[in-house]
């Protein structure tokens, strides 16, 4: 095989909370995960060049090293130097969907699928958590990216649980073009403004993460309780992004009052707002809803839903 085409699904946060500082100067975070069918596609090929090449459709995303995706193929290159010498190069071309800069872990997802790739066009063999791993030090969102579903992610965010995949649940998204909330500034700005409230000592903290496991929220996802999930979602970066960005604290409040929304949030460090919903029938009455009360071209609006899996692979050739 020379070339695989794999889908990239994105994500949104159901949930997410800031619990303390890390020695390591990240944040504590407990969270839950959930994919959703908005995806990228990515090819991945081998060329005969001994280089890694991004070709990305999307003018905001760069193709240099600081692409997510061109940082996972130089790492499966320098920890696999013997396949990379074997197999040759490695072409990648995105197909952007995601939006870019959204809190949908647009580039995390990318990475992943370049990971999942690679592995297959390399013929290495990898488990999902080693996988996961080489993941983790690219960035907190890709160990969820690879297997997606619904899952609770502590630590950073790399430390997952998977919980039981939820997927008959409609999600309206809604972000301003060109809007782009800096994740690094929200997490900042986080920290100054409540940053005295953090837990600090490592036993309080672990106890912590480990409530999210039996919180109500989870006890909705088992119960496969779309209104009751929907009330208890929560993004505690919220408190930072909402008051500085007064178009994402209007998307909020246009569908809350919307028929048929069963609840609305922030996903990760936005901006994009979604709203959950029981059919697809009401999620495309509130897209059309949002478009009339709020008629501003630059506001994008998608139809998606949660979904069951990450990476999947499409074709090969
Ligand atoms: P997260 O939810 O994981 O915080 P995000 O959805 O907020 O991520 P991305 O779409 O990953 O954000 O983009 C963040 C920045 O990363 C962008 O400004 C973009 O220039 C850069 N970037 C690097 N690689 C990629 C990629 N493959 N796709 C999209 N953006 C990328």
């Amino acid at each position: 095989m020379r070339s695989y085409t794999l889908i990239a699904p994105a994500k949104i946060n159901l949930y997410l909370e800031i619990i303390g500082a890390r020695p390591d100067g990240y944040h504590e975070l407990a969270m839950i995960l959930q994919s959703i069918d908005l995806a990228d596609k990515i090819d991945v090929r081998s060329i005969s060049v001994d280089t890694i090449r991004v070709h990305c459709n999307h003018p905001q995303v760069p193709t240099d090293k600081s692409n997510l995706a061109y940082r996972a193929a130089e790492l499966m290159a320098t920890q696999f130097p013997e396949a990379f010498s074997k197999y040759g190069g490695v072409e990648i071309t995105i197909k952007k969907h995601i939006p870019v800069a959204a809190g949908l872990a647009g580039g995390s997802t990318n990475a992943a699928a370049v990971l999942v790739g690679i592995d297959l066009l390399w013929k290495l063999g990898l488990t999902q958590s080693e996988l996961e791993e080489l993941g983790a030090t690219l960035g907190s969102d890709v160990p969820f990216c690879i297997a997606g579903g619904t899952a609770i992610a502590t630590g950073r965010g790399e430390q997952l649980s998977p919980l039981p995949s939820l997927d008959n649940i409609y999600v309206v998204l809604a972000k301003y073009r060109s809007l782009e909330v800096s994740t690094a500034w929200a997490y900042k700005t986080y920290r100054q403004q409540f940053g005295n409230s953090y837990i600090r000592d490592t036993d309080s903290l672990t106890a912590r993460a480990n409530a999210v496991h039996s919180g109500e929220i989870v006890k909705a996802i088992l119960n496969k309780d779309a209104r009751e999930i929907a009330q208890k979602l929560h993004n505690d970066l919220e408190r930072v992004v909402l008051p500085a960005y007064p178009q994402v604290l209007q998307l909020r409040e246009v569908f809350a009052t919307q028929e048929g929304v069963l609840g609305t949030m922030m996903s990760g460090s936005g901006p994009t707002v979604f709203a959950l919903l029981e059919s697809e029938q009401q999620a495309q009455a509130v897209k059309l809803h949002l478009r009339e009360a709020i008629p501003d071209e630059d506001l994008e609006l998608f139809v998606t839903r949660m979904i069951t899996h990450g990476i999947q692979v499409a074709s090969s050739v």
